[in-house]
């Protein structure tokens, strides 16, 4: 396959999205961004990188955190009870909603809803004592970008502006779901969000998803089954409360972020990243998904 040239058509099919949808203004330093920037890269399961457009341009991660810290407890606590904590169900409601939190007891539907990853970050910050950092050391070394930083204006912005975070965390706090302080489990939280990376970074951050568990020098990161675990979570979950559209269009696990950015993954085969700051209502990039679509239309490589 000649990943180069497919990138290039995917890139000339989806720029023209590129511009369409919202870019988030929830946090109001996420909407600095020019709505009309995309890129894509890919880097397949032996580290080749390719990539198209603005593909090493730094955005926010976001939302695309929440894959890598459920990565990280895994990796720090095999067969760690986190799942007693949170489950693994499609939400079916938006990723900040309160209200199945009230039915549900304080369990969060899944990890990648917003109750859910303040969870598992909760659960990280216990086993590490430092959330945030282990995520950023753990980013940097697996992208191989020791530059990667938190945005601190990004931080700043979403503490400024969470109180609908901190309510999550607080009503778990009151059925006993969180093990650490509610400001300590925010903290920490919207730092791993305000991370920026580029395509290239999150593409090859990702790779061990990829690679059934192991990371780009041959060590374990993940036993082959955790990895299996965090993908279906991914394709069941991973894309907002669209994840059913998402699979009938893309068919890959995936995980997006309200900076634009959706991490794609080909088990066996490599991983992707493409970013589009404009959002449709659901919260994934218009060109984003356009440009998946576009993927594996051409390549065939559809999970179904
Ligand atoms: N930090 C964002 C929030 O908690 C993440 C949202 C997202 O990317 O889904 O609102």
């Amino acid at each position: 396959m000649d990943y180069q040239a497919v990138l290039d058509e995917v890139a000339a099919y989806a720029r023209p999205y590129a511009g369409q949808g919202e870019v988030a203004d929830y946090i109001p330093a996420l909407e600095r961004v020019s709505p009309d920037r995309f890129g894509i890269a890919l880097v397949d399961i032996g580290g080749a990188v390719y990539g198209a457009g603005d593909w090493e341009t730094p955005f926010s991660v976001q939302s695309i955190s929440k894959a890598f810290s459920l990565a990280l407890v895994m990796a720090h606590a095999h067969d760690d009870d986190i799942w007693s904590r949170v489950g693994r169900e499609p939400s079916g409601t938006p990723f900040n909603s309160l209200v199945q939190l009230e039915w549900e007891n304080g369990i969060p539907r899944n990890p990648f809803i917003n109750a859910g990853a303040l969870v598992v970050t909760d659960r990280l910050q216990t086993l590490t004592g430092d959330a945030s950092t282990t995520m950023l050391h753990f980013l940097r070394e697996e992208s191989g970008n020791e530059d990667l930083a938190f945005d601190q204006a990004v931080a700043d912005s979403e503490a400024d502006h969470g109180n609908r975070n901190a309510a999550l965390a607080h009503f778990m706090a009151s059925f006993g779901n969180l093990e650490n302080p509610v400001p300590s489990v925010i903290e920490h939280y919207f730092w791993q969000c305000s991370i920026e990376m580029s395509c290239r970074d999150l593409a090859t951050a990702g790779g061990f998803l990829a690679r059934h568990g192991l990371r780009a020098d041959g060590t374990r990161l993940l036993e082959a089954r955790e990895a299996k675990r965090i993908n279906a979570v991914m394709l069941t979950c991973g894309t907002y409360d669209a994840a059913g559209e998402f699979a009938y269009r893309v068919g890959l696990p995936a995980k997006s972020g309200v900076g634009g950015g959706i991490l794609a993954v080909v088990p066996g085969r490599c991983t992707l990243c493409v970013w589009s700051p404009g959002l449709d209502r659901r919260g994934n990039s218009v060109a984003g998904a356009a440009a998946l679509d576009h993927f594996t239309t051409l390549t065939g490589w559809s999970v179904f």
